[in-house]
């Protein structure tokens, strides 16, 4: 196997226990492995034996960041007219029918054209969350489109169950049978789920919400995924709304119905939580019931302020997630790592929350959500995942500590991606599949949805 040799980092961010960050920091990793971690001078033996040295001066390498909630699809329905004004409800009302004349074709582009966003900004390992299936479209196509940018990939199987005629929020043409739900999400875990240590791809049972699909289908869901061994995933809480139709169609708050249903425990994450309150945290953490925070989709709908500080505090298992390109409408995940800072503290005080603590909830944060131990920082022994960031831009000139401009600057380019030890991005553009066909196949499928609108 290759060994290669990156070193001459302005620092290097290890995200290990004690979160240690090396000045002149050195990486060597064989194969999809790191094998060592230090200064450039500890590592300088390794430079003679080494396949490839990269020199990483100017810049500062940190894990990759994990995405622990996104609707890839979505990325070709972003800034919709009149779906950029509302709040959650109103904004899915006015997206249905659009998302209703996907085909598998649009889906793949759409796809491919978020995880190239996500890499191009530092992204190693996305989740997923597809949950409408029209025209054919299966989940094939976006593990296939993961495949062809080289992200490491936590697809879910989402699904709606409940339609407008039953009292649910999605028009009926867009629900499907629970029972077929059920065969298809066994059939994806057994064809592409990888439970091994390294995973490219995992998979996961993700009923789109609870104001999408009926109670058995959470609880058989739920009884599904711990028959397999995989994760759950879902929606809960997002806003005032979500928590009125708890209320009012099951009688009590998302966190009961979460509980009741088995949807709490280490290998569930929901998505938002932003209206968790007190005592639906503590059961969070009680049981290592992880969280998908997406600062940015939460300020888009006006869906609130989550409360992070108090979620971390009790020790709630928390990432980022950029959330759908319809509801944020970027893809970066630095980005959300600022925004989750701000957001803190501007409403608990400029100690409220810390850049570094920042940017570990976007790496080792969300690979502790997603199930990962094998990622979210670099030690030997941990995959081979990393960014590389050129801190020698404009936006970032003058900053005395790159680590903290990292969240605190506006966001710098990537210049290289590693993932698995392999190379996703390098000298700032994608490796795997061109910029222009990705760009390509998203413009061919935009202009397709938009004559059909
Ligand atoms: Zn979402």
């Amino acid at each position: 196997m290759t060994l290669t040799l990156v070193r001459h980092a302005e620092a290097l961010v290890t995200m290990d226990d004690g979160a240690a960050e090396i000045a002149d920091g050195a990486l060597a990793f064989r194969g999809g492995v790191v094998v060592a971690v230090g200064t450039s001078a500890e590592l300088s033996p390794l430079a003679a034996e080494a396949d490839e040295v990269i020199d990483a001066a100017g810049c500062v390498v940190t894990p990759g960041l994990v995405n622990t909630h996104h609707h890839l699809y979505q990325t070709l329905t972003r800034a919709l007219p009149g779906a950029t004004d509302v709040s959650l409800f109103g904004w899915l009302k006015k997206l249905y029918p659009v998302w209703a004349t996907y085909t598998p074709d649009d889906v793949f582009a759409a796809t491919q054209l978020g995880l190239a966003e996500l890499a191009l900004s530092g992204c190693t390992l996305s989740s997923d969350h597809l949950y409408l299936f029209p025209n054919g479209v299966t989940l094939d196509d976006t593990i296939e489109a993961a495949a062809g940018i080289g992200l490491r990939f936590h697809a879910t199987r989402g699904a709606m169950s409940v339609g407008e005629s039953a009292g649910g929020l999605p028009p009926d043409s867009l629900v499907e049978d629970e029972a077929a739900i059920l065969n298809d999400t066994i059939r994806v875990i057994d064809r592409f789920h990888d439970a091994g240590e390294g995973a490219m791809v995992r998979v996961g049972v993700a009923p789109c919400s609870p104001f999408s699909v009926s109670r058995g289908l959470m609880r058989d869901a739920a009884l599904l995924a711990r028959d397999k061994g995989v994760m759950l995933h879902t929606h809960l809480a997002e806003d005032a709304e979500d928590v009125a139709f708890s209320l009012e169609r099951f009688g009590c708050r998302p966190g009961q119905y979460a509980e009741e249903l088995g949807w709490t425990g280490p290998d569930v994450w929901h998505a938002h939580c932003v209206q968790l309150d007190p005592a639906e945290i503590d059961l969070f953490a009680r049981t290592r019931t992880g969280v998908a925070h997406c600062p940015c989709s939460n300020c888009r709908l006006g869906s609130g302020i989550a409360p992070l500080r108090a979620m971390v505090d009790a020790g709630v298992p928390v990432g980022l997630g950029v959330d759908g390109s319809a509801s944020n409408d970027a893809g970066h995940l630095l980005g959300e790592a600022r925004q989750a800072m701000l957001l803190q503290r501007a409403s608990l005080g400029g100690h409220a929350f810390a850049a570094r603590e920042a940017l570990r909830l976007a790496t080792r944060g969300g690979a502790q959500v997603l199930g990962r131990p094998d990622l979210g920082s670099l030690e030997p022994g941990k995959r081979a995942d990393f960014a590389v960031w050129d801190m020698a831009q404009i936006a970032s000139t003058g900053a005395w500590d790159l680590v903290a401009a990292l969240v605190l600057a506006p966001p710098p380019a990537v210049r290289d991606l590693f993932v698995e030890g392999r190379a996703v991005v390098r000298r700032g553009d994608l490796v795997r599949t061109p910029r222009c066909a990705v760009i390509g196949a998203a413009q061919r499928s935009l202009s397709r949805l938009m004559s059909l609108a």
